[in-house]
């Protein structure tokens, strides 16, 4: 039998129309890339998605082609998130860091018919956009009279002048629910990016997951900063958690250094941030140096790598800055645990609260999570016991874009998504990551956890990063060592800080070596790149080899 209650699918379209109506007057601000702040309302915003959604079917877009952006998190990027999605085609976010090369092959692999970006990557399109026969429109988004006269890409179109001329009255279509609503590549460090496909279900559920208190409890009293990029898993999903929720919106546009940030989360009144532990590092130093303070941030979801401990204690104790650690991955749309304490915990000392929110935390109501063994059985809930990870959920993938479905077979026949990270999971839930499995490093028939090694030497005064590697060795297999980069003007030795690892991790999980560097090489989403780290370090042996 069937319940009796209306059937409305869960559409992207229904979180701005929501936002709209019950939040008209709600602010979005931004830091343009012109460099002004602009402002307006999430009414505008609607208004303007419509409008572009006009223009789309204008161009003749059919529903499900891919519209591609490449641009900074702003209200022209947000409008693409509903005005693309809303209308049926799917929202291609691409991220302007990946080599030139890569970008042309995504965009191939999409078949973009439009891409939209913003006019700081005006050279990286003008390099790739002969290679990219299937985009049909070009368009800039500025105004029309910052477009350049002679960009020599054919037909560009400045945004403004685009949708300017379409009507705001549009009324978006009442489409499948599991129809495809925006793709993201993976980063891909080996072999070609993956494309993720999210359809408006998966996001509009992880919309909703994301507000709840245990998640980012988001609200209508909130100001939201999301450092992380719009093309960096369409920003954790918070543009679409905003319209649910109502709350203001701050984009901090290209400026991503510590003070642009510090000054528009004063000036804004942000109360939630989100971001990686890199640009999080920019913004410590910066309101160190200075001596500044946070007058309303009250708390900062810290994801994508994992936090350093010492982030942790020094947002909390010297600024009063509660974070919340994350984990997830493009696969899982991305929120798959977050870090919040349970109601037990509360009385716990300062210091042991502390080693729990160094978890990655507890899973999300709608993503299950279990460790595996090599030979796939599910292992235990000890905290200690680690084993690959393996997700599922209604925002988990299940397959790739024109590619394979990874999902992995239980004995029920139920599908997991194999995640590549190790970890481990305690009696009350808190998942802990100890590596990807392809970074743990083996040692004598033990694992060391790379993550490990490097938060102690980040907990060093003189060290800004830390990235720890296995290098080969003839009686042990692997030996750790720690390739280091130093803060401006600070000094440490070789052996000081081989010293400073001594009680606080076993003798034999030492590193055997200290690697001063200049700066530890960095991928497209701001985490550390082993890889190339490793081919730096080529020819390097071990001391007393
Ligand atoms: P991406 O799909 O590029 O966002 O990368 C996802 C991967 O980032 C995960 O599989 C993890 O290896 C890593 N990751 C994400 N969040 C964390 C975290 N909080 N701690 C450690 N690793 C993380």
């Amino acid at each position: 039998m069937l319940g009796l209650m209306q059937s409305q699918p869960l559409l992207i379209s229904s979180l701005i129309t929501f936002a709209e109506r019950h939040h008209g007057d709600g602010e979005i601000v931004s830091r343009r890339v012109e460099g002004d702040i602009h402002r307006y309302t999430y009414r505008e915003l609607a208004q303007r998605s419509r409008q572009l959604a006009n223009a789309l079917e204008a161009l003749g877009v059919p529903q499900g082609e891919r519209v591609a952006s490449i641009a900074w998190n702003g209200y022209r990027h947000m409008e693409m998130y509903f005005g693309v999605s809303g209308s049926g085609r799917v929202l291609h976010t691409i991220n302007p860091r990946l080599h030139p090369e890569q970008v042309a092959w995504i965009v191939n692999h999409a078949e973009d018919q439009v891409l939209c970006f913003d006019m700081t990557f005006l050279p990286l399109v003008q390099a790739v956009h002969a290679k990219c026969p299937t985009v049909k429109k070009w368009v800039a988004l500025c105004d029309a009279d910052k477009l350049p006269a002679d960009s020599g890409i054919p037909g560009l179109t400045s945004y403004e002048e685009w949708i300017g001329a379409a009507s705001s009255t549009y009324a978006w279509p009442q489409i499948d629910e599991n129809s495809a609503s925006s793709m993201c590549y993976t980063s891909g460090t080996t072999g070609n990016p993956k494309g993720v496909l999210y359809s408006h279900r998966s996001t509009t559920l992880h919309a909703y997951a994301a507000a709840l208190p245990d998640v980012m409890n988001l609200s209508a009293r909130d100001a939201v900063l999301p450092v992380v990029p719009m093309f960096h898993v369409n920003a954790w999903g918070i543009p679409y958690s905003a319209a649910l929720t109502g709350c203001k919106v701050v984009f901090p546009g290209p400026a991503l250094d510590g003070k642009s940030v510090y000054e528009l989360v004063e000036a804004e009144g942000v109360t939630f941030a989100a971001g990686v532990p890199t640009v999080w590092q920019m913004l410590l130093t910066h309101v160190r140096a200075n001596g500044l303070k946070f007058s309303t941030l009250k708390r900062t979801v810290i994801g994508g790598s994992a936090c350093p401990p010492a982030m942790i204690t020094a947002f909390q104790e010297e600024f009063g800055v509660n974070v919340l650690h994350a984990w997830g991955m493009t696969e899982t749309s991305p929120l798959g645990t977050l870090c919040t304490l349970k109601n037990k915990h509360l009385q716990l000392p300062r210091a042991q609260q502390e080693l729990l929110q160094q978890k990655q935390g507890r899973a999300i109501c709608g993503v299950d999570l279990k460790i595996v063994g090599g030979d796939g059985k599910e292992l235990p809930w000890d905290g200690k016991t680690y084993g690959d990870l393996l997700v599922r959920g209604p925002w988990i993938l299940d397959s790739y874009f024109k590619g394979d479905s990874p999902l992995i077979k239980d004995e029920n026949g139920v599908g997991w998504f194999p995640t590549g990270d190790v970890a481990t999971i305690d009696a009350d839930g808190f998942m802990q990551i100890t590596d990807r499995s392809k970074d743990v490093i083996k040692s004598g028939g033990e694992w060391i956890s790379s993550i490990d090694i490097e938060n102690i030497a980040m907990a060093h005064p003189a060290v800004t990063m830390a990235a720890c590697i296995g290098m080969p060795h003839p009686k042990w297999d692997e030996r750790p060592i720690v390739a280091v980069s130093l803060k401006p003007g600070a000094s440490v030795t070789r052996e000081e800080l081989l010293k400073f690892y001594e009680g606080k991790t076993a003798k034999w999980q030492i590193p055997d070596d200290v690697v001063f560097v200049e700066a530890i090489p960095l991928g497209a989403t701001g985490k550390m790149l082993k890889t190339k780290l490793r081919e730096q370090l080529q020819g390097y042996k071990l001391p007393g080899l």
